[in-house]
């Protein structure tokens, strides 16, 4: 099988540094962009403009990159009534566990330097959106929840640097792109030390609450991307169902393999089928592991993961000896050389230290929420001279890894078959309320259903 993923990953790592749009503030001029724009498509409304605004410079054309909202109206127009001119974004606002989500217009922002307004064509519901909707997860709201998302770029400020992908390469209008759960500063301790997901003025996408910054989440028609935000044009041959959980959890899978340096020739033991362990299953096969061992509670989410390339797969039941048995004899009693924790169980991290051979590694990423402690023998990680890296999402680097995985792979496994379901925006409380789809991992949320379509 070729491995293009491997062969590009040196190259993806040259280009860590160009991830941040720029950061610089629009300059303070008495002249609004929007001032501008009016008076470039409709010079009719400069009379208006200028009785209120002194001195305004002369522009001949309007810029070719991007088309730009008139705002001579607040009246509440569907955003799609006028494809070219919207001027408000519906989105589901989420209040608290147990209320419905609310359906809500805002008027779409004007753009700072470094931001962007990306009209989302597909968003996918995470299982952290899930834990948050059920009341298993605290957040702050009122907030737009929805950080899988795919859309393309309506239109940018007009000043300060033109933006770019994670590449460096310039975005463009109408560009179909991805973009980072988090957006970070670039220049704090954490953005400094390779953990811009850990920025000191951290910015999530479905997490920011309503006041602060609407637009954020993935529920909605349009999206509002605040500088420090990583971008990845993602190319048509990609389907939206493929592409959206892009920016999380294959984001986050990639981040696990870099922490532990691959997986080619490596045996790798995977705790949990839902969709990081699938998706860590391709990705290790892709990476020409030795084996891929998956491990879950559930024979149906295993027989899946076999689709995903795990080579064997061991139900976890109240015989612990089984999972050890078959580490024991595939990898000739020496044990796993890598462990993958995606499931959050504090016995999958308890019984992953047991199965390690030594020298071998452990990478947690999916105990996000709280559990009881894992039990563990400071001795036995110092004797079998163990490691233990802990992952919480991702940087720019790991989402363009994800991206160029996805386009590499995503024809040698199902992940479109992961989504079940597609519905609008205005049936995502019918949806909630009939508990979902029970058979697949993820649904896909759309302005208007129409087709998945890359175009
Ligand atoms: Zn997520
Ligand atoms: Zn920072």
């Amino acid at each position: 099988m070729p491995n293009n993923f491997t062969r590009c990953r040196s190259e993806l790592q040259k280009r860590r540094k160009a991830y941040c749009l720029p950061q610089r503030p629009c300059p303070d001029s008495a002249i609004q962009p929007w001032q501008l724009r009016r008076l470039i498509a409709l010079p009719w409304i400069a009379i208006d403009v200028i009785s209120t605004t002194l001195n305004l410079p002369f522009f001949p054309s309007r810029p070719a990159e991007a088309s730009f909202p008139v705002r001579e109206s607040r009246m509440n127009h569907h955003p799609h009534a006028s494809t070219s001119h919207p001027i408000n974004s519906r989105a589901l606002v989420f209040h608290q566990s147990g209320r419905p989500l609310e359906l809500r217009e805002f008027p779409l922002p004007e753009l700072q330097a470094g931001e962007m307004l990306v009209e989302i064509t597909c968003s996918t519901i995470c299982g952290s959106d899930l834990h948050t909707i059920h009341g298993d997860r605290p957040v702050a709201g009122p907030t737009v929840l929805g950080h899988e998302t795919i859309g393309r770029i309506l239109r940018f400020c007009p000043t300060g640097s033109p933006p770019t992908d994670v590449a460096g390469n310039r975005l463009a209008a109408g560009d179909r792109v991805t973009w980072s759960v988090a957006a970070s500063c670039g220049d704090c301790f954490h953005c400094r030390h390779a953990l811009p997901q850990k920025c000191d003025t951290l910015f999530k996408y479905g997490h920011e609450t309503i006041d602060r910054h609407p637009l954020s989440g993935g529920l909605a028609d349009f999206c509002h991307l605040t500088s420090g935000t990583a971008v990845v044009r993602v190319p048509d041959a990609l389907s939206d169902l493929v592409a959206c959980p892009a920016n999380c959890a294959t984001a986050t899978v990639a981040g696990a393999l870099r922490v532990a340096a691959g997986c080619a020739t490596k045996s790798v033991l995977i705790h949990g089928a839902g969709m990081l362990g699938l998706t860590a299953a391709a990705m290790a096969t892709w990476q020409n592991a030795a084996a891929v061992i998956v491990t879950d509670l559930s024979a149906q989410r295993l027989a899946r993961a076999r689709e995903f390339g795990a080579t064997h797969t061991v139900q976890i039941g109240p015989d612990a000896s089984a999972l050890s048995e078959a580490i024991h004899r595939i990898t000739d009693g020496r044990g796993i050389d890598l462990a993958l924790e995606m499931s959050g169980s504090p016995a999958a991290v308890e019984q992953s230290l047991d199965l390690l051979r030594i020298g071998g590694q452990l990478v947690l990423v999916g105990s996000v929420f709280p559990t009881r402690p894992a039990q563990l023998l400071p001795e036995k990680i110092v004797r079998k001279v163990l490691r233990i890296d802990g992952l919480h999402n991702y940087t720019p680097a790991d989402l363009s890894d994800a991206i160029e995985f996805l386009v590499a792979a995503a024809g040698e496994f199902p992940f479109a078959s992961l989504v079940g379901t597609e519905i609008e925006l205005a049936e995502m409380n019918a949806y909630l309320a009939r508990n979902g789809d029970a058979d697949h991992i993820r649904v896909a949320v759309r302005a208007r259903k129409s087709g998945d379509s890359a175009s």
